[in-house]
């Protein structure tokens, strides 16, 4: 361990709750987990690893070619799907030779995806994407069917899926627009079946949101991301399945000083106290993830017991205040600082550090840098 600073992530955590998802979606439904974002910061190689061998999901999601070809180059051979559409050229090609299958938003890029598909010498696999409300990419909802048969009409595209993106269906308060749009998706994929007089192998809308929330949102496929690394999607989406948090991010204590009162410490000079106080040093800053507007407002664990982050979050190292210097100083050099799990019976979950930032937590887990090793359990 040449780095005191690392993300410990269960992967028996993960496991459980993707098989959370499948027992509640049934045995007849393909189970998609998004491991786009390097699995939201949790290691894509690892945990497709061992989705792969538990056999807990049939299908992964990602958003780059770069992110598709690292899980094959890593020897998984599970069914990618980039929820994204390609550039042509190089990116449709890359895409096609790896085999993954991508999403198909317009005509042009099925025009795009038949020349790449000429180009490599074999089929490009697509999925139709259809924009039912969440106006990012997609084929309006009532061009769907022309797209598809133009796309059936295409000798080296095989058109194998549909799906949509559901913005709201974590927020139990838009529950009707959610619902809405499942139904106006069902619709489509109906209009397009029609259109091609036959059925599509995967037809799919749901995010943890639509898996947690929305039943009817199931369809033959179901695409959860954030809940398998054990986060419920908004604070209102019902916890109808009961997750673990699958990851622990600690560093050590480098360096631990007295400072006199009135003493400043870090950046800024924005801490100082009226008393002589116990300061500790932690290798792990802003470059590691360690979000700056943290300073002077979050907290860590040493030994199940809270202490507060003292100044500013610097690139690499942060100071905690660790109580009065007119008491033994608590913490030693070299202790385990858990910046989020737990520690003895205190927790810091990430959706307590998310709402300290005023984000989410798939940007807390995911903003953790590469230089963090994951290590795995
Ligand atoms: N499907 C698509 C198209 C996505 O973009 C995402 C993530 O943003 C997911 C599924 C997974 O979403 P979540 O992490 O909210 O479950």
């Amino acid at each position: 361990m040449l780095y005191a600073t690392r993300a410990e992530v269960d992967l028996g955590a993960i496991r459980s709750n993707i098989e959370g998802v499948r027992e509640a979606v049934g045995p007849d439904r393909a189970v998609l987990v998004a491991v786009k974002a390097d699995a939201y910061g949790h290691g894509a190689v690892a945990v497709s690893r061992m989705i792969q061998a538990s056999g807990c999901a049939d299908w992964l999601g990602v958003a780059t070619v770069p992110e598709a070809l690292e899980l094959r180059a890593a020897g998984i051979t599970l069914p990618i799907l980039k929820l994204s559409h390609c550039f042509p050229g190089a990116e449709m090609e890359a895409a096609i030779a790896a085999d993954v299958v991508t999403a198909c938003p317009s005509r042009d890029n099925a025009d795009a995806l038949q020349a790449a598909a000429e180009q490599v010498g074999r089929p490009a696999r697509v999925h139709l994407k259809v924009d039912t409300g969440m106006a990012r990419i997609g084929v309006p909802a009532g061009d769907a069917a022309a797209l598809a048969a133009y796309v059936e009409s295409l000798s080296l595209v095989r058109l194998e899926g549909a799906f949509t993106h559901m913005p709201v269906a974590d927020t139990a308060s838009q529950d009707a627009f959610t619902e809405e749009q499942v139904a106006s998706f069902v619709r489509v994929a109906a209009q397009v079946q029609d259109a091609l007089g036959r059925r599509l192998e995967h037809v799919h809308a749901a995010n943890s949101g639509g898996v947690l929330g929305h039943s009817s949102s199931w369809l033959t496929m179901v695409r959860p991301g954030i809940m398998a690394y054990g986060y419920y999607p908004d604070a209102s989406t019902p916890r109808t399945i009961t997750l673990r948090q699958a990851m622990r991010w600690v560093t050590r204590v480098s360096f631990v000083k007295q400072v006199a009162a009135g003493t400043t410490v870090g950046y800024g000079r924005t801490w100082s106290s009226d008393e002589d106080r116990w300061i500790a040093t932690m290798p792990v800053g802003y470059a590691d993830g360690y979000n700056r507007l943290l300073s002077n407002r979050g907290r860590v664990l040493v030994g199940g017991a809270s202490y507060p982050i003292a100044g500013r979050v610097c690139m690499d190292q942060t100071m905690i205040d660790v109580g009065p210097a007119s008491e033994p100083c608590p913490v030693s050099v070299g202790d385990e600082v858990v910046l989020l799990g737990r520690s003895g019976d205190e927790v810091i979950t990430t959706d307590e550090m998310a709402e300290l930032l005023g984000t989410i937590t798939y940007e807390v887990t995911c903003d953790i840098a590469r230089r963090v090793e994951r290590t795995y359990r």
